[in-house]
């Protein structure tokens, strides 16, 4: 379990200033079995306006504190970054969408490959998003 403090040193690493409603979007993050969507956060965080919520997502994704990928519908999943300090894209890794329950999960143990772009192109994400079902769902057809 994370303490407001540990989660406070995240932030602080990431270059965040650590408010309220920066903790909880946090905290909920922490709490999440696996990426999550705006929808997802706004229905565990009843006590923060939506509007703030949408905000604090914007500030991590700026400073890398969450990474985000569009799942198979085109709707964005925020993951904490799991990177202390500044992130060079390195924590990446692949995620799969199951069409049957529209659920994200992460394949930690598949990174991302590194790739050598052209000169002039400065990556900022990347992400890979395999479709398909997954085993909950598979066993249930
Ligand atoms: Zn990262
Ligand atoms: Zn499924
Ligand atoms: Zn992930």
């Amino acid at each position: 379990m994370h303490t407001n403090s540990d989660i406070e040193t995240k932030l602080a690493g990431k270059g965040i200033k650590p408010t309220a409603n920066r903790l909880l979007v946090y905290r909920a993050l922490t709490e999440a079995s696996g990426p999550v969507t705006l929808a997802m956060l706004e229905d565990s965080l009843v006590t923060v306006d939506k509007s703030s919520i949408f905000r604090v997502l914007t500030l991590f994704l700026e400073h890398d504190a969450v990474h985000a990928f569009e799942d198979g519908r085109g709707v964005l999943n925020y993951e904490l970054c799991t990177t202390d300090g500044a992130c060079n894209m390195t924590d990446g890794h692949l995620h799969f969408y199951c069409e049957a329950c529209h659920h994200s999960y992460c394949l930690d143990t598949i990174k991302t490959p590194e790739l050598v772009l052209p000169e002039g192109f400065t990556p900022h994400s990347l992400s890979f998003v395999v479709k398909g079902l997954c085993p909950h769902c598979r066993h249930s057809h």
